[in-house]
């Protein structure tokens, strides 16, 4: 992080006009990430603008100055604007541009200098300046570090800290993956000394659903999930008739691919949706099991170790077949991470 002080300090040290970004449907570490920069920033004496690819899910509408995120999808003309005056822009928790989706050409041709903030696996190598720690719990921990390396600790005031805590909290499962280390609670500990409350941010994120979320869990779990034992796995796949039957929104379906990972045996568990204009997949592991490589060999995806995203431009079943073939293929492999966690 000092490296990358470092290298920016002159880019920021008098105040400037900064856009700040993250992936397609964000989560509450991109928002979160975005929000705290944002505050942070502000503080500093920047002229700020936080924008995001598309709208967020309601659960994280809470977020201090939410509101005022503005959504490519819906605010096409003034996120071109904002793009266009700033001397900044600062990508957060993503690392190739094409995760901003219709975005992407906007931010690749600004002349802006792109500073890259980020935990993914596999960073592009096109941002002009950046810090890329896939060993850091979230993107929110390495605003923690920045703003904390920059000597501003004492800036962290109740929004920020919220902001963080939400990424945090959400990135380490509620603090159980093993990304969770010491520093991580130690940033909490410095976070609720500031005034932190954590619980009502659990309350925000994972006890804010509508009935029909809980319906269709119940319904995927006990109807569509299907064991494979022999490779240890579990597959979730859902159509765009079921989404709509249950009316589920892109945010409804966060989390769901953790539930198969709780059954004994089981290490290696996948979500596959129908959406709009492709097949959204979510894998997750516990142990050796590295789903950033499966993800990125089989399912144009990426991410992390034990959890990554991928996509599929053909037929959802047609999409279950190759990812049974897939999983064929790395039958050893899982036996063998299955057995080194026994
Ligand atoms: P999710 O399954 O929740 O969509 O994604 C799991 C993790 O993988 C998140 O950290 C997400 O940012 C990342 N991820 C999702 N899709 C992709 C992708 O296409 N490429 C890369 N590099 N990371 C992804
Ligand atoms: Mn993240």
């Amino acid at each position: 992080m000092q490296q990358l002080l470092r290298n920016i300090a002159h880019l920021i040290e008098s105040p400037q006009q900064i856009v700040i970004t993250h992936h397609y449907n964000a989560d509450a570490d991109a928002l979160g990430a975005s929000l705290a920069l944002f505050h942070y920033f502000s503080l500093k004496g920047h002229k700020c603008v936080v924008v995001s690819p598309n709208s967020m899910p309601d659960f994280l509408q809470w977020m201090p100055a939410a509101y005022k995120v503005l959504k490519f999808d819906e605010q096409k003309s003034d996120v071109i604007s904002a793009i266009d005056k700033c001397g900044i822009i600062f990508c957060l928790d993503f690392n190739q541009y094409s995760r901003t989706k219709d975005m992407a050409p906007f931010l690749q041709q600004s002349k802006a200098k792109k500073i890259l903030i980020d935990h993914h696996l596999n960073p592009d190598k096109t941002f002009d300046f950046g810090i890329s720690q896939p060993s850091k719990s979230s993107t929110c921990e390495m605003i923690y570090d920045f703003i904390n390396a920059s000597g501003d600790n004492a800036l962290i005031n109740i929004e920020i800290a919220q902001c963080l805590y939400a990424g945090v909290m959400t990135d380490t499962g509620s603090f159980k993956f093993p990304c969770t280390t010491a520093s991580v609670h130690e940033m909490v500990a410095n976070l609720m000394s500031k005034g932190l409350k954590p619980t009502a941010i659990h309350q925000a994120i994972l006890d804010n659903y509508q009935e029909n979320r809980l319906r269709f869990l119940g319904y995927v779990l006990s109807e569509k999930m299907l064991l494979f034992p022999e490779y240890h796995s579990a597959i979730i796949a859902v159509s765009r008739e079921e989404l709509n039957r249950f009316k589920i929104n892109t945010g409804d379906t966060e989390g769901i691919v953790n539930y198969p990972l709780s059954i004994k045996n089981i290490i290696f568990s996948t979500f596959i949706s129908e959406r709009d204009n492709e097949i959204r997949m979510s894998f997750r592991s516990k142990g050796e099991f590295n789903v950033n490589i499966f993800s990125r060999d089989y399912f144009n995806g990426g991410g992390h170790h034990n959890a990554a995203g991928g996509r599929s431009d053909v037929s959802l079943s047609e999409t279950i077949r190759n990812y049974k073939q897939a999983l064929d293929e790395n039958k050893k492999q899982l036996k063998q991470c299955y057995l080194d966690l026994q």
